[in-house]
């Protein structure tokens, strides 16, 4: 095995399915921008500060604002991450959309009553989110409490502990080349492809 040196840089992952897979929910070029224009420059900014953070730890780079490295590197991996969620938690029509089975259906009706009123205060918490942000879903393994949450920017150092179930992103990028300032009709767009089968899966994963 090749000796590591310095940190080591991320990868985009690929597209779970094809670029026009969401239609006519999310468009191909909405797709097409979002990952191989934002995801893809989240992971390449992300690579360029490790290489600066190599440099630095390496002792080849002498004069840096370290606070600015670290939260933008912070910010970048964040952005690959959220990203590689959120494209997993969509499938094409078909496949994705209708309600979660499984624990993850059984743990919101009984935390939420129901599906119905699980999905309005979902809908309503990603309606409130004031600019860029996400809108998720938890799992707080202490008190098996699935919530409901809003993250602002790529910054979630609230979420400790609370790892994503369902993400659904609410920057301008992720729905205005065709939904405009009509954010809420993509977050309504969006529950027709829950990959609901993704995210009892990962629920599933902290269960065990
Ligand atoms: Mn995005």
């Amino acid at each position: 095995m090749e000796e590591i040196k310095g940190l080591r840089k991320y990868e985009l992952p690929p597209l779970p399915y094809k670029i026009d897979a969401l239609e006519p929910y999310i468009s191909k070029d909405i797709v097409d921008v979002h990952y191989n224009g934002h995801h893809k420059g989240y992971v390449n900014t992300a690579n360029t500060l490790i290489d600066r953070l190599n440099g630095i730890i390496n002792e080849e780079v002498k004069s840096y604002d370290i606070h600015g490295v670290l939260r933008n590197l912070t910010f970048n991996i964040n952005g690959d991450k959220l990203h590689t969620l959120y494209w997993k938690d969509m499938a094409p029509e078909g496949k994705g959309g209708d309600k979660p089975g499984g624990k993850l259906g059984d743990l919101i009706e009984q935390q939420y009553g129901s599906y119905e009123k699980f999905k309005k205060i979902f809908t309503e918490a990603a309606n409130s989110n004031p600019g860029t942000g996400w809108a998720v879903l938890t799992y707080d393994k202490e008190n098996s409490n699935l919530n409901v949450m809003t993250v602002e920017n790529h910054f979630m150092n609230h979420l400790a502990e609370m790892p994503i179930v369902l993400i659904l992103d609410e920057f301008e990028h992720a729905y205005y080349l065709q939904y405009k300032n009509k954010r809420a009709d993509y977050v309504g767009a969006w529950w027709n492809i829950v990959n609901w089968d993704e995210a009892n899966k990962k629920l599933d994963g902290l269960l065990e």
